[in-house]
């Protein structure tokens, strides 16, 4: 029944991140996220009408470099900020305005380091939002370990991949805190970011994620958890167009600002380095997060 009420945009932009490859259930929804969409449907019509891990291990060398890469970022000046109303991303003052923000989430699963190296080799940003429960093993913390390295932006996406608006606030506030103390012992520095699973907000989370000195975003637009996007060719056209005709979204979701949300998955993988490619071709510059406001 609830298909009757939600609209097909509303359903591309909030079923999120799912745990699995399927899509999420519609109902997986949060007031705020519906608010949000709502917003970014109305703008639609408008526009028609008109290191713990190998720390015993590192060198001193490497121990240097991650140094010096760490304030590298701390001197970054802010340039945007994260609009709460539609989750894109804004200029502060002058700064180019035509940016798209990459952000891969769910990680790291089974592809992130790959998708990490694909980005790499086009020196495209993007941030990685990581779950606790991809970082039981060594190996796994290892992974993720490698990413930072790389350079990209780690952000928090619950220890559990927990659905927030369904538990208690002491459960909340473990699934970010555990993680934020995990990722914390991995890489050596705390995440900046914050994106809830299925963008179900709280406002007891919102204040949190603040106090924690962390950005929070949902995303303006995805394409890859859906069926018949899971599939390289058509992911790549659907991100670089930002349409999803087989998801009912005819019209273009891609412009300045667009916060593009991706998963470790094995056809995003694929499709990657064309989308950055893509999206470069039509004039939008890949954001460094780096250049994002943080509280
Ligand atoms: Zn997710």
């Amino acid at each position: 029944m609830k298909k009757l009420i939600f609209c097909s945009c509303l359903f591309l932009l909030a079923a999120g991140c799912s745990d699995n490859q399927s899509s999420e259930p519609v109902g997986n929804t949060a007031d705020q996220e519906e608010e949000a969409v709502n917003e970014v449907s109305a703008a639609e019509k408008e526009n028609k009408e008109k290191e713990s891990v190998s720390d015993e291990e590192a060198t001193d060398d490497n121990e240097k470099e991650d140094e010096e890469a760490i304030q590298e970022e701390e001197i970054k000046e802010p340039l945007y900020t994260i609009n709460e109303e539609n989750w894109s991303v804004q200029p502060i003052s002058d700064a180019n305005e035509k940016v798209v923000l990459l952000t891969i989430d769910d990680a790291p699963d089974k592809h992130a380091v790959d998708m990490a190296k694909t980005l790499k080799s086009h020196d495209a940003d993007a941030i990685f939002f990581v779950n606790g429960h991809f970082l039981d093993t060594e190996e796994e913390r290892q992974k993720l370990k490698e990413i930072h390295d790389m350079g990209f932006a780690i952000g928090n996406h619950t220890y559990n991949h927990q659905k927030l608006d369904d538990v208690s606030e002491e459960k909340q506030r473990e699934e970010i805190l555990k993680l934020n103390d995990l990722i914390t012992d991995i890489i050596g520095e705390k995440p900046k970011f914050f994106r809830a699973p299925h963008g179900a907000n709280t406002d007891f989370v919102k204040n949190l994620v603040k106090e924690e000195g962390m950005t929070l975003m949902n995303w303006t637009y995805g394409y890859d958890y859906f069926k018949p996007y899971m599939d390289a060719e058509k992911l790549k056209t659907a991100m670089i167009t930002g349409e999803g005709p087989e998801v009912d979204v005819p019209y273009s979701l891609l412009k300045s600002g667009a916060n593009l949300l991706m998963h470790d998955r094995e056809w995003t993988n694929e499709a990657l380095g064309d989308i950055v490619k893509g999206l470069r071709e039509k004039g939008y510059e890949i954001l460094d997060p780096g250049l994002i406001k943080t509280p």
